[in-house]
């Protein structure tokens, strides 16, 4: 099981953080080690002072597939969940200052608090217009439509599946909304998916 994740898929998003808005999905990716299952706390890591939260739809792949064209895309998920991107954001800024890889801002053990229901896609009120969202002690933070993605969903997927084979239980991270901030011991994290609560996290 791998979790790639896009970068950047939301205009306001990009602009929060002074970046560009990119003209092809901007990938990465994180280990099967970084998943935190079951709203289990996340520990402050120690190697950064300015951790972040980014709430995020997650796509569960349903089935393999290299090379996926636009016409199938949709075939390849069924389900969304929410999952939270945390992020080193002072060791990525030095990362993106050297031109280095993010992998030790991004990739890091249990940097991905992942919600352990998935919906059925076909279940929601618009699959083209999800909402979702997240709240720091109970202040909503993040609010995301899904219909404000630069790419979307299908484009992840031809997009990601010509240089990475899909598997059957891969998660696809989409992407984050405007709002992103840091976080401190103490606080709690509640993630939002069409009004369903998904997920909760707290730093200790
Ligand atoms: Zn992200």
């Amino acid at each position: 099981m791998k979790i790639i994740c896009v970068g950047r898929n939301y205009v306001a998003h990009a602009e929060e953080l002074g970046n560009q808005v990119p003209d092809s999905p901007m990938l990465f990716m994180k280990p099967p080690t970084a998943i935190l299952n079951d709203n289990k706390p996340l520990y402050y890591p120690d190697f950064t002072n300015d951790l972040h939260y980014e709430v995020e739809l997650v796509l569960k792949i349903c089935k393999n597939g290299r090379h996926v064209q636009p016409e199938f895309a949709d075939s390849y998920y069924q389900s969304i969940g929410l999952g939270i991107d945390f992020t080193a954001r002072d060791l990525q800024q030095k990362c993106k200052e050297k031109g280095h890889p993010w992998e030790i801002a991004k990739g890091w053990d249990f940097s991905a608090p992942l919600s352990d229901e998935f919906i059925d896609i076909k279940e929601l009120p618009d699959p083209k217009s999800i909402k979702f969202g997240l709240s720091l002690n109970e202040k909503v933070v993040q609010q995301g439509d899904s219909a404000l993605m630069i790419y979307s969903f299908n484009d992840i997927i031809c997009y990601a599946s010509r240089f990475f084979k899909l598997q059957n239980g891969d998660y696809i991270f989409t992407g984050t909304p405007a709002g992103v901030g840091p976080v401190k011991r103490g606080d709690m994290l509640t993630g939002h998916l069409e009004g369903r609560k998904m997920l909760t996290c707290e730093i200790k």
